[in-house]
């Protein structure tokens, strides 16, 4: 129930319209078979000639049904009462219509909303804490869990309805007889009592599907995403074991809601007619009660207990869904307390230098940077190299202002980093990472990710910039020629220089390339740095590689190494020995 508050809550309007709505298709129900006891006491009179069956007595509902109609104006024949009947089903017809018009469309908008909710909630996270997110968790809070939550409002809305519908119905029963009502009513709550064990059955089985499935497919994107290691080394099968236990797992626990849906169904259907069995005899032997009374309170008694009974049903669905429901709001709070400070409200200005002045980082208790100051002079061409491990891409995300130093500062010109408007800063940052991963899409796709303000132009220079215009343009269809990661027949060098283009379409003040040439052979390493040269000047270049190459390109070089910065002399370095001059550490 906590979760139709919370849906109630988050779209009260609509929920109160579609509640009001259904409300109405009841009531017109309600109304349309109060006609059927007066229906069958008017047709009994009229068969009979008149006179009033043997032992058949008024209910007081007869009483009130007739008596309105005489107040109204109207006598209650068979036609008039026929036409209420008929007028109050097609009414009902028509408001349920409306209803579940509108709750489908509020299904689908409440999938939406979530799923919006979790990618904003989710870009907007820290770094540190968005790197140790598993994305096959998130895959699946976005397609499973966001159908399953739309799913549980779905079956949580037709609860409700349900439970309105056999209130009118007791109403209605209450007047003919309120006794065989109580007594039915009691029955019927017995019957959903003793079934209710395979509803918590059946949450459970849920709730453990919710938890399967977010391991599995956290698994699964990791498996996928590390496969040719494991195929070249026939070791898949591991991967594909332990993919099929959990598969397996997830198996039996579908097995089990499928089980408690059945036995919920077909436990029902016998208790409701042992019941009925024993309410018939009861009235119609022991006390007597007319025919024509046993079989309209019977016909209204039944659509109560059915209709509780279809409620429970509906009720064990939503149970079974609803874990996915906490379970990606669980997400999407998580996401939002790790939501990433975008420091102050000053606006970027990188006319002078970058400096990292004093720096201290580490992850948690490890630390990575000691101490470290370093500067980055507008227009120049600098290079940081150190073995991996060593706190070069720290030190970037350190200028992104991805990560924050836990002293010290970071300083753009006379501004200090925790005081800018980050978003404004990485707006002016070209960034290149070691995997170059290109959509499969056309170049042009590629340097503009879809961004439709690039012109052609603007691609064509960017592309040539990077040095990456004269394979292009041998290409049989150019810009427009798809690529891609998968049976490209573009080479590493080629496609580095795609995502460096992809870098230099925004125009960048500062370019950072974090072991963008590592992967490649001597020649394209060597001609992408000859590229970085001709770009320097027009635009500072930060360069971090593990590999001494870039050494040579570069005007400014540093080496990290035990958590300290040693300025390498360029001149010492083209002499073919890398000598360090104690720098501050
Ligand atoms: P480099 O880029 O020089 O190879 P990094 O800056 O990536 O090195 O990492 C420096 C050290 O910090 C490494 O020992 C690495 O294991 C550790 N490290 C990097 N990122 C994290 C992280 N998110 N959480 C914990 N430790 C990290
Ligand atoms: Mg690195």
């Amino acid at each position: 129930m906590r979760l139709i508050l919370t849906f109630f809550k988050a779209y009260p309007t609509q929920s109160i319209i579609t509640l009001v709505a259904m409300l109405f298709a009841g009531i017109a129900e309600g109304i349309g078979l109060s006609m059927l006891l007066p229906l069958l006491g008017v047709v009994i009179k009229t068969t009979s000639g008149g006179e009033s069956l043997a032992g058949y007595t008024q209910s007081n509902l007869e009483r009130y049904v007739i008596g309105f109609f005489h107040t109204i104006g109207l006598s209650p024949t068979i036609g008039v009462l026929m036409t209420f009947f008929v007028g109050g089903i097609v009414l009902t017809a028509l408001l349920s219509l409306l209803a579940n018009k509108k709750v489908g469309y509020m299904v689908a908008q409440v999938a939406t909303d979530l799923r919006l909710a979790l990618i904003r909630a989710l870009f907007a996270t820290r770094w540190e804490y968005y790197v140790h997110q598993p994305i096959g968790m998130y895959t699946n809070a976005f397609a499973t869990e966001a159908n399953r939550s739309a799913d549980a409002y779905l079956y949580g809305i037709r609860v409700i309805a349900l439970l309105l519908r056999a209130t009118v119905y007791a109403g209605v029963a209450l007047l003919m007889a309120w006794k065989e009502t109580l007594i039915a009513l009691g029955a019927g709550f017995f019957i959903l009592f003793i079934l209710r064990r395979l509803v918590t059955k059946a949450k459970k089985a849920g709730q453990r599907q919710t938890n399967l499935l977010n391991s599995l497919l956290a698994l699964l994107t990791d498996t996928l995403q590390s496969i040719k290691p494991l195929k070249a080394m026939a070791r898949e099968d591991m991967a594909d074991l332990v993919l099929q236990k959990e598969t397996n797992k997830l198996n039996r626990v579908l097995r089990k809601q499928v089980f408690s849906k059945e036995a919920l169904k077909a436990l029902q259907e016998p208790l409701i007619t042992i019941f009925f069995a024993f309410g018939l005899y009861v009235a119609m032997i022991w006390w007597q009660i007319p025919l024509a009374t046993v079989i309209t309170m019977a016909f209204m008694l039944v659509k109560i207990i059915k209709t509780l009974q279809n409620a429970q049903k509906e009720h064990q669905t939503m149970v079974i869904a609803e874990s996915a429901y906490w379970s990606l709001v669980s997400k999407i709070q998580e996401n939002e307390r790790a939501h990433e400070e975008l420091g102050g409200t000053m606006a970027p200005i990188f006319d002078d230098a970058i400096r990292l002045d004093k720096v201290s980082f580490s992850y948690g208790d490890k630390p990575v940077l000691q101490n470290i100051s370093l500067d980055f002079p507008r227009g120049t061409f600098s290079a940081i190299i150190g073995p991996s491990g060593a706190g070069k891409t720290t030190i970037v995300d350190l200028i992104t202002g991805l990560l924050s130093p836990q002293s010290g500062r970071v300083w753009l010109d006379d501004l200090d980093l925790a005081a800018v408007d980050l978003r404004a800063w990485r707006r002016m940052i070209g960034y290149v990472p070691q995997e170059t991963l290109l959509l499969h899409d056309s170049v042009h796709m590629n340097v503009t990710l879809g961004d439709a303000k690039f012109s052609a132009r603007e691609v064509e220079d960017a592309l040539r910039a990077a040095g990456a215009w004269a394979f292009i343009a041998e290409m049989a269809d150019g810009i427009n020629t798809v690529v891609g990661e998968r049976g490209s027949r573009l080479s590493g060098g080629q496609r580095q220089r795609i995502t460096i283009a992809r870098a230099l379409v925004h125009k960048p003040k500062l370019l950072i390339l974090d072991e963008a040439t590592s992967a490649l052979d001597p020649a394209s390493e060597a001609a992408i740095c000859a590229t970085l040269r001709q770009l320097r000047g027009t635009l500072t270049i930060l360069a971090i590689s593990h590999q001494t190459a870039i050494l040579d390109a570069a005007d400014r070089a540093y080496r990290l190494e035990g958590r300290c910065v040693h300025v390498i002399d360029k001149d010492v370095a083209a002499r073919g020995e890398v000598g360090s001059s104690g720098a501050p550490a």
